[in-house]
């Protein structure tokens, strides 16, 4: 019987095999063993709406009304983002647009200019 791995969060023996996935059922921590440590540090693809893979220093385009977070300002559908910064997370795209200031954006609803 393989040994499976201990949680990488909380440490627990108590992981088991739920398809590709490895699940932790003490903290409810999922992971893959193919992304784990493994194969030493995995650079994150982050794609645009069309799939076209996004970097630093990339113009995107806002594709859809996006409400800015704090305030009661749109970023309209069109805007064009310059000098984009890839970061982790939900928001995965860091920038400062013109009238704004500094936001974070999610991939998805933006397209390279
Ligand atoms: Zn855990």
């Amino acid at each position: 019987m393989n040994k499976l791995p201990n949680c990488p969060q909380c440490s627990s023996v108590y992981t088991y095999e739920d398809g590709a996935l490895l699940v932790c059922p003490e903290c409810g921590h999922e992971w893959s063993l193919d992304a784990g440590s493994a194969g030493g540090e995995e650079e994150k693809v982050i794609k645009d709406a069309n799939g076209n893979v996004l970097a630093d220093g990339d113009t995107v385009t806002v594709i859809k009304d996006l409400k800015v977070k704090g305030s009661s300002s749109v970023l309209k559908i069109g805007t064009k983002v310059k000098n984009i910064r890839l970061v982790e997370g939900d928001h995965d795209i860091d920038c400062k647009i013109d009238g704004f200031g500094a936001m974070k954006l999610k991939s998805e609803f933006v397209r390279k200019a």
